[in-house]
Order: C-alpha cells, then structure tokens, then sequence
C-alpha cells in the first residue's frame, strides 16, 4: 500500500533528538527519505538515521551549526550534496523548521550574549533557511516550524525565548501567501510542555505538578503528540490549511 508521504523528501532541522527526532521517525513511518539534520550531535543524528532504517525507512544526517555566520549555506551546501547523490537534483518537498533553544533564564539575568544566540538559532536561521529553501522546494510542498505555546502565554522563566517565537508565527503567515501561488502550504505547531532535554524540569516532582495543573489533559507531552501533527501537516489531507499556528499543548492554559 502506498504511504502519504511516498516519493517526498523533507528536511527536519534539529533532528538529532527530542521533537526534531520524533518529527523524523513520523515522517520517514509515511515514507518520506528525511534528511536529518543536527548542529553538534553527529553521534544523536546517526542514531535516528539508525533507527528510521531499522523501521524500513530511508534517511541520512547533515549537520550545520544554526548559531554560526553562514549557516543557511553550509546547511544548504551538505542537502544540496547528498540528495544530488541520491536523486540527482537539489529539490524536496517538506521543510520542517525545529531546531531551537531555549535557555532558562529570567529577564534581569539575560545577558546580550544569549539574546543573540537565541535570534540566531530561533529566528535569524530559520528565515534564511526557509529563504533558500523557495528555489529547492517542489511545487506542492510543505513548510511546517515548531513554534510553542509561550507565544500565546508567554512563560517568564523564559522571556527571551517566549519572545522569540513569536516572529515565527507572524513569518509563517507571509509565507502562506508568498507561496500560496505554488500551493505550498506553510503552517506552525506550537507545543506546550513537552517531555525533552529542553524541558528538564518537567523531570522533578514539581516540575509535573506545575505542567499538569496548566493542562486539560493530565498527562506530560510526549515528541511523538507533536511529531502525528506534523505528519498530518505534511501529508496530503492537510491541503487546505496554511497560514496557521496549531496549538498541540494538550490544551493548556485555557482559562484563567
Ligand atoms: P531539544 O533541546 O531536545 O532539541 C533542540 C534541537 O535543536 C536539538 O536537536 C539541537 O541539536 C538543535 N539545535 C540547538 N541549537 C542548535 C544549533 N546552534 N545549530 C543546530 N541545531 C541546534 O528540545 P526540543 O524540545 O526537542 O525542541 C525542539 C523544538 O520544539 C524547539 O524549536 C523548541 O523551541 C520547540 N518547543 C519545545 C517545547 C518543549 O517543551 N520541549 C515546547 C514548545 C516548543
């Protein structure tokens, strides 16, 4: 039987682990050949790699640091290589932009130097890897980026980041319309808590305590609750939505 996402390529950015990683193994289980990609985790990367070709999918790891000058183009120079090896064209079709940071810090003790490097990974990189993207994705394809919750309730133990993700959102509605032309859809997930390395607290008992209180649903997130709705995102059945940042928080913070 045919998968969704057969004969389709897709990019996931920050794929080494965490979101990123379940993002891939969704993706590659439809049939996409994913590229994975990761900034220092070479090892992280290879494991996913691993683990989606054990499951009888196809996949391969680039890696390029987002925070770095040039990123785009490194990240661009590896994807450009191997899909030219493997297909022999530098086109593919879903461009999921996940890589992210997210240090835990207040706003008196941010320092200028977090600033930066939470603009560069979050937003600086993924508006030039989307902008280089334009002449490489097939007509019909998908743009889909890993926002959060913290654009809506904005969480001041991380405000830099909670303000952060915000262009992303307003970004992902520009592009609807630029690329609509194309019928490429562009479309955000944006997670609550989620069970990663970024969110370590969630570990200790007051960490869950706190999460499951915000929540609807009285369990902690997990990458693949995040990772089914970009699948979604990316295949066929999804055609008709662009534009659109889709809260997959297990409803949180919906009341006062
Ligand atoms: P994570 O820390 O496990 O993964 C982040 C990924 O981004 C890693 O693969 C990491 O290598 C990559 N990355 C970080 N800096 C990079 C750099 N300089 N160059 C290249 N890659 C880099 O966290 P996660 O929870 O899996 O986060 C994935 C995305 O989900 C992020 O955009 C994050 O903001 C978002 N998100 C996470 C949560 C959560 O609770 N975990 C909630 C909402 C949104």
């Amino acid at each position: 039987m045919s998968k969704p996402l057969s004969n389709k390529i897709a990019l996931v950015t920050g794929a080494s682990r965490g979101i990123g990683r379940a993002i891939s193994l969704a993706l590659a289980a439809d049939g996409a050949l994913v590229a994975v990609h990761y900034g220092k985790s070479k090892s992280g990367a290879d494991e996913v790699v691993g683990e989606i070709k054990a499951a009888g999918g196809n996949a391969f790891a680039i890696g390029a640091d987002l925070a770095a000058k040039g990123a785009a183009d490194t990240l661009f120079g590896e994807l450009d290589r191997e899909l030219k090896a493997r297909t022999g064209d530098t086109k593919f079709d879903i461009l999921v932009n996940n890589a992210g940071i997210a240090p835990f810090v207040g706003i008196a003790n941010t320092t200028e130097a977090q600033l930066d490097e939470i603009f560069a990974v979050n937003v600086k990189s993924l508006f030039l890897v989307t902008q280089k993207a334009f002449s490489r994705l097939r007509d019909g394809g998908r743009i889909i980026s890993t926002s959060s919750a913290v654009t809506r309730v904005p969480f001041p133990d991380v405000a830099a980041y909670s303000m952060l993700k915000a262009p992303l959102d307003n970004l992902t509605k520009s592009l609807a319309v630029e690329l609509g032309p194309r019928a490429i859809t562009v479309n955000a997930v944006a997670p609550g808590v989620i069970e990663t390395d970024m969110a370590e607290f969630v570990q200790s008992d007051e960490g869950k305590a706190f999460t499951l209180s915000k929540q609807a649903l009285k369990r902690i997130g997990q990458g693949d609750d995040v990772a089914d709705v970009v699948a979604f995102l990316a295949g066929p059945k999804s055609r008709w939505v662009t534009g659109h940042v889709i809260d997959v928080s297990g409803g949180s913070a919906l009341t006062f």
